[in-house]
């Protein structure tokens, strides 16, 4: 029998909620109980470089929850920390979410919407004698702190009184001293197991300039002191954050039990999205930027969401491969291939095809007429008509992959060679007659001849086994291909030894620059962002930045197999 229900208003059925996930499991037993009647999630990002692939789960774990029920997602920024934040990241961070194909509810809020809030909320802790203003400098405060096997001790100035703590707190936010010279911490335990709840720091002094607040401040909350109320302010049912703040949750109830807030959101955690061969981390990013490894954040070999769009990453593969990967709470590291895996499986589906040839090497068909032309349609998609052809015209003389002939092939080389024959893509059957050679032995030309009656498919009796991807020379169009690589050598590059840095694995062959390639006509109509599968050389995107329709430039996404086929270093095309 089948679980779905015949809604009798609409005669459409209704498929039942099934929860694929715990995060699923845990809302649908809220909803259930009635604790909620909606539900309400938040993307909460620091704006302090781009996204990354690890925060396009976040993404899709937090919107796709609220999707799944029917609930609303905001976009928060956690802005607390000025000094390290921009106007150019907050900027990318909505484009990024847009991109990926969610919409927040609502404007878009920050932190620093709620600094005054805070700033009472923080009184109000003084006043019930849970917060003190502290003078320790900073190392000092992280040796009381103690460590996981030394319980810390207490601060000389944490029995401050009310009164005291309020005019310390009072000329913080005065602004009379410098960074640094003071702090303002929760009273919790010293002595705790838990060494966030060893009197955490609330409030610090920073004379910064915050891109949503001006010079109001020069105190600023922490992301601790921050986070929950937000999510209370803003009546988030489920704050879904990644397992590293499983242990800052009791704090994240101290301090909503310990305040007059609106509700008191209860927070959960999954594991971070690692990915081998693979930097998740803005703040390593942008190293990588900094320091002119990368061509900036948007670079197509970078994990960022704009460096996976640049290079032809669609969205839908992205929200596949989250969805693939799963939401768990066990900490393991996926294989970049299952990335790879469903972009192909997207493109293999939706990317027209085209020929490119990237090594081009001229052929001439001595047997064909001078005058002559076929003028050939081929079919966008082998199985999408939909799609429909494209023109091409077969002409005496054409460009096939240098890399498709062998004088003397390993056995069972299946492309030309000479005297060998192979079928060219959608006409006709050739066979290497003559190799011209120049001074040096470089080949640079094949003397071809054709059987005229093999066009788009062979004669009984006859078989040919290679197909191979030509361009006509006359109408082809010139372009540049950009192969990538991945990054870094190493499979985990961000846990390398401390002595070795993450910069030390990058790969110096993540780039392959290949200029003079020739590609079909068809592609002179291609706009910034098309994707093609380009037969037998993988698939492609126009770059969106460098690419001219009088100077094409291709991005590779990814190899029809898998991306570390290595080709041999650049050869020089020969035209
Ligand atoms: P980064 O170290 O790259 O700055 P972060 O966690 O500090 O990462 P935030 O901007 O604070 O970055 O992150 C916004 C949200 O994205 C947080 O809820 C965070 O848990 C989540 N997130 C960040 N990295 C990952 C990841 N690799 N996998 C899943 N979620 C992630
Ligand atoms: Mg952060």
């Amino acid at each position: 029998m089948s679980n779905s229900t015949i809604d009798h208003t609409s005669n459409a059925k209704v498929e039942p909620i099934i929860p694929i996930n715990f995060l699923h499991q845990i809302v649908q037993l809220d909803l259930n109980a009635g604790k909620y009647k909606h539900i309400v999630t938040r993307f909460s990002p620091e704006p302090n470089g781009y996204l990354h692939i690890g925060h396009a789960k976040s993404i899709c774990v937090n919107f796709g929850l609220a999707k799944k029920f029917s609930g609303i997602t905001h976009l928060r920024f956690d802005d607390t920390n000025p000094a390290q934040e921009d106007q150019e990241y907050i900027d990318a961070i909505k484009n990024d979410i847009k991109w990926l194909g969610f919409n927040w509810t609502g404007k878009v809020r920050y932190a620093s919407n709620y600094f005054n809030q805070l700033f009472d909320w923080a009184i109000e802790l003084i006043k019930a004698d849970k917060a003190y203003v502290d003078d320790l400098s900073q190392e000092q405060v992280k040796e009381y702190r103690g460590t996981l096997t030394k319980p810390g001790k207490n601060s000389p100035f944490r029995d401050r009184s009310v009164k005291e703590n309020l005019h310390w707190f009072a000329r913080m936010r005065a602004g009379e001293f410098p960074d640094g010279a003071r702090v303002l911490r929760a009273k919790i335990d010293m002595d705790s197991p838990n060494i966030n709840l060893r009197d955490p720091i609330m409030y610090r002094i920073c004379h910064a300039y915050h891109h949503q607040t001006g010079d109001k401040w020069c105190i600023y909350p922490s992301y601790d002191f921050t986070h929950g109320q937000s999510d209370a302010i803003e009546g988030i049912t489920h704050s879904i954050c990644t397992l590293e703040f499983e242990s800052h949750r009791p704090l994240y109830e101290w301090f909503l039990n310990s305040l007059s807030v609106p509700m008191r959101p209860r927070q959960y955690e999954f594991s971070r999205l690692n990915l081998n061969y693979t930097i998740t981390s803005k703040r390593k990013l942008k190293q990588l930027v900094d320091k002119k490894h990368v061509h900036g954040w948007d670079d197509p070999r970078m994990s960022t969401i704009s460096g996976l769009r640049r290079r032809g990453y669609t969205p839908a593969s992205i929200r596949n491969f989250c969805e693939m990967v799963g939401t768990n709470c066990s900490a393991g590291v996926v294989d970049f291939g299952m990335l790879e895996f469903s972009v192909r499986q997207d493109l293999n589906v939706n990317a027209p095809r085209a020929m490119c040839v990237l090594r081009p090497l001229r052929v001439v068909i001595t047997n064909y007429p001078k005058d002559k032309v076929d003028n050939l349609e081929l079919p966008c998609h082998p199985h999408k008509e939909k799609l429909g052809v494209r023109k091409l015209t077969f002409v005496r003389e054409i460009y096939i992959d240098y890399d498709d002939f062998m004088e003397k092939p390993p056995k069972g080389y299946k492309r030309l060679e000479p005297n060998g024959e192979v079928r060219l893509r959608g006409s006709y059957v050739i066979r290497a007659d003559e190799v011209i050679k120049d001074i040096n032995g470089n080949i640079v030309e094949l003397r071809c001849s054709y059987d005229p009656a093999t066009l788009g498919q062979n004669p009984k009796g006859r078989t040919v086994k290679g197909v191979i991807h030509w361009v006509p020379i006359t109408t082809c169009i010139d372009c540049e291909v950009r192969l990538y690589d991945r990054l870094f050598r190493s499979p985990n590059p961000e846990r390398t030894e401390s002595s070795v840095s993450f910069l030390d694995s990058i790969n110096p062959y993540s780039l392959q620059v290949i200029k003079g390639c020739r590609a079909e006509p068809s592609l002179s109509n291609a706009k910034p962002e098309d994707r093609f599968q380009f037969e037998r050389e993988g698939y492609f995107c126009v770059d969106i930045k460098d690419s001219k329709q009088s100077a094409p430039v291709f991005n590779r996404i990814v190899a029809l197999r898998d991306s570390w086929t290595h080709r041999d270093p650049l050869r020089k095309p020969l035209c």
